[in-house]
């Protein structure tokens, strides 16, 4: 007789919920730390003649050296250093994951974290280990420290900065974590564009950093394209690993062109940027919510009205804006809402169905 999927499927698949993704057609869609701006029609243009003639009838270049180079530039990744191409940075945890995964091996970050590292450690058959941030959502370097002594972790990843709190850690703490690391510390910089900080200079000082970067949240989520910068010590057998076609011609080709143009994302960054200020203002001046500081392309708050969160959720959506709850995600979430900063118009919508959500959960 065959078997049935739970006779056949690990147990800890089983009793994973996947990763859910909303739908959030026609809504104002801030659940996603997506960019909300468009590129100019003539970049967009010049796409649609690239696709029109890509040879899609063939494999991508696997090595894709030209896109690697205009990263090379672009993100500022030290001489000397290899990179590492992802289907979005996601691919590249897993790869992560995926190749220290020996039997009993940790892979560690902290709590509340991106849940992709949790969720990757077991899809790969690792132990996962996550270690509480303090109240204010910054790091317990001494909690770290310890579990770090007691577990002897493969993999730490860090997201700098973090996600979805949006702070970014001291650099200083992050430093002493890479440094009693027994494996690999991956400083997961997806969010780059907006913080003024980096980890991508120290990859030469230490041997067992890697420094993970996405296009995603700059304006090419669409396309799926991350990296990994690092020692060629540690990228030749991440390689091996890569599935040999893993970024398609198409993702390969837009992101070369725009990339030509980077100033353009990186002028929308600080256009989002400025509506974060503007935002943070305005949510700091309501009642009923309390925010927390962000140097990423969203911002965190808390509904102070004792099970308010999940009620503005609803009620948020009910007006057609989507944003993240995270109440009962983590005990440090509890009624935390995540907003991403999106276009002034957008914000404004999102501003004014807060205040009437706000308002009504009031009564
Ligand atoms: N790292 C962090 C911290 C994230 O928040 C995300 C996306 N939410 C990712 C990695 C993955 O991004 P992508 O796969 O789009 O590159």
């Amino acid at each position: 007789m065959s078997r049935s999927p739970d006779q056949v499927i690990r147990p800890e698949i089983l009793a994973l919920s996947a990763y859910h993704v909303p739908p959030a057609s026609g809504m104002v869609k801030l659940d996603a730390m997506e960019n909300p701006y468009s590129l100019p029609s003539e970049l967009c243009e010049e796409i649609a003649q690239l696709a029109a003639s890509a040879p899609i009838n063939r494999y991508p270049d696997p090595i894709a050296a030209t896109l690697k180079a205009a990263l090379r530039e672009t993100q500022a990744v030290p001489e000397g250093m290899d990179i590492m191409l992802g289907n979005g940075s996601d691919e590249i945890i897993q790869i992560i994951a995926l190749a220290s995964a020996r039997p009993g091996a940790v892979l560690m970050s902290v709590e509340p974290a991106f849940v992709m590292f949790r969720m990757i450690a077991t899809f790969a058959g690792m132990g996962y280990v996550g270690v509480p941030l303090k109240a204010d959502f910054s790091l317990d370097v001494d909690a770290m420290l310890a579990a770090i002594a007691r577990h002897q972790p493969a993999v730490i990843f860090i997201a700098y900065p973090n996600n979805p709190t949006g702070n970014l850690f001291d650099a200083e703490a992050v430093s002493r974590i890479i440094g009693a690391a027994p494996g690999i510390v991956v400083v997961d910089e997806a969010y780059h564009a907006f913080a003024d900080a980096t980890f991508m200079d120290k990859l030469a000082q230490y041997p067992n950093l890697l420094l993970m970067r996405t296009l995603s949240k700059l304006g090419l989520a669409g396309i799926r394209l991350g990296l990994l910068a690092g020692r060629r010590e540690w990228l030749t057998h991440l390689e091996k690993l890569r599935l040999p076609y893993n970024v398609g011609i198409v993702t390969q080709l837009i992101a070369e062109r725009v990339l030509q143009h980077h100033d353009i994302l990186l002028q929308q960054a600080g256009a989002i940027k400025a509506e974060r200020t503007l935002m943070s203002g305005r949510l700091a001046a309501l009642n009923g919510i309390e925010i927390f500081p962000t140097s990423a392309n969203f911002i965190l708050f808390r509904v102070t009205q004792r099970n308010g969160a999940s009620q503005v959720f609803q009620s948020l959506k009910k007006r057609d804006v989507l944003i993240k709850n995270l109440d009962g995600s983590h005990p440090l979430l509890e009624n935390c809402l995540r907003v991403t900063v999106g276009t002034a118009g957008e914000n404004a919508q999102f501003l004014e169905a807060l205040r009437a959500s706000l308002k009504k959960s009031d009564n």
